[in-house]
């Protein structure tokens, strides 16, 4: 089976090196050369709305997935004419706009930060009023990793924070003080199957993810069986299919809503060395029709993402529970170019082997 994916980055070029043991073969439709999935399949070089590369992309490929959610609308109905489209547009549109996604939590009561949709700098002295300081305006679409984000504290603030996203529509949503932030990534089958790796608490520095701990401990009681819950209600109110991660607070004893990714998961990297199966062969077997594999954790595991700058491949492959996984990306301050996950059965041993890893990447107190 071909399978045809939306974007050539680490994530592309980890589903190929996951799906290729199973007889998949890939094409990527992604315009930056050179690119993580370069050697590892076909690709056709043009951006993701050029109509004629969008022919060639599709012909001869059996189903459509992609790497990240920014796909234009348009190019996804197009393929999704012809051609099995997994996930489906619906969660691309879902996922990628703020007010949509707030909206779907609370219709599927998902318990969520308050938040007011704001269009205009009148919206959001009002939005201010309803939901309270401090507060995050952050732009309903192109957000990730911070990006398009500005915590506002005090009401003197309204004019600059307006000015930081360009006035562009926007959420206002109000500043959470969580205890830690937790996800969960699930996969859904065609037939509609389940299954949802453990949560798992996730670090972050300036909005960007930089570990994973995997599984979570001391998760409140029903915790791992309400985030299956919420993560299950959106993939069925969507018809998904595919891998999808839920980020979530934990507010006290809750869990809240945060975003959710409609594909492959930086949270879920630890899986592809501490779980039977990792979320990339999960996700290539669910767009393929094939059974899941089981989402059961092996042992501990640390995930430590490399920005910026690599540590010497020697100081992390001499830790013997250690595994590098390189995205073939020029180092640039700031940039996700590759992760180390740590995994083994003894808890202690693997926190230890993970500080020693982060102790040897040059980026540790990180310039992003
Ligand atoms: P996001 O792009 O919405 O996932 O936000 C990136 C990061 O910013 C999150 O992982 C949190 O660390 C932080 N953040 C986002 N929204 C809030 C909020 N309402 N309250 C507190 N922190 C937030």
């Amino acid at each position: 089976m071909r399978i045809g994916v939306l974007g050539g980055g680490q994530l592309g070029r980890m589903l190929a090196l996951a799906g290729m043991p199973l007889g998949a073969r890939f094409r990527f439709l992604e315009y930056r050369s050179p690119a993580p999935v370069d050697g590892l399949g076909e690709i056709v070089r043009a951006r993701y709305d050029d109509p004629e590369a969008l022919v060639r992309f599709r012909d001869g490929v059996d189903v459509v997935t992609y790497e990240f959610e920014n796909v234009p609308d348009a190019s996804a109905r197009y393929l999704d004419e012809a051609l099995p489209v997994h996930p489906p547009p619906a969660a691309l549109e879902f996922a990628r706009d703020r007010k949509h996604e707030k909206e779907g939590f609370g219709r599927l009561e998902i318990p969520a930060a308050p938040w007011r949709a704001v269009e205009t700098r009148e919206d959001l002295a009002a939005a201010v009023e309803a939901v309270g300081l401090p507060a995050v305006l952050k732009t309903r679409r192109l957000g990730y990793d911070g990006k398009g984000q500005v915590v506002l504290r005090a009401s003197g603030e309204l004019d600059a924070a307006w000015e930081a996203v360009d006035g562009r529509p926007s959420i206002l949503e109000g500043f959470v003080d969580f205890r830690r932030e937790l996800s969960i990534v699930g996969v859904r089958g065609r037939d509609g199957a389940t299954a949802f790796y453990p949560l798992v608490e996730n670090t972050h520095r300036k909005g960007v993810l930089v570990r994973t701990d995997a599984p979570a401990v001391d998760v409140p009681p029903e915790a791992q069986a309400t985030a299956e819950r919420y993560a299950g209600a959106i993939m069925a109110h969507l018809d998904y299919v595919g891998v999808m991660a839920l980020e979530l607070f934990q507010v006290g004893e809750e869990l809240w809503a945060n975003e959710v990714a409609p594909r492959v998961h930086n949270s879920g990297h630890w899986t592809q060395d501490g779980a039977v199966t990792s979320q990339f062969e999960n996700h290539v077997r669910a767009v393929m029709g094939l059974p899941l594999g089981s989402t059961a954790a092996v042992g501990h595991s640390v995930m430590v993402n490399l920005l910026g700058a690599l540590p010497p491949a020697a100081a992390v492959l001499r830790e013997p529970l250690a595994h590098l996984h390189l995205y073939d990306k020029a180092p640039r301050p700031g940039r996700k170019i590759g992760h180390v996950n740590v995994s083994g059965p003894d808890r202690d041993a693997v926190l230890a082997a993970a500080a020693r890893v982060e102790a040897a990447c040059p980026d540790e107190a990180g310039p992003v």
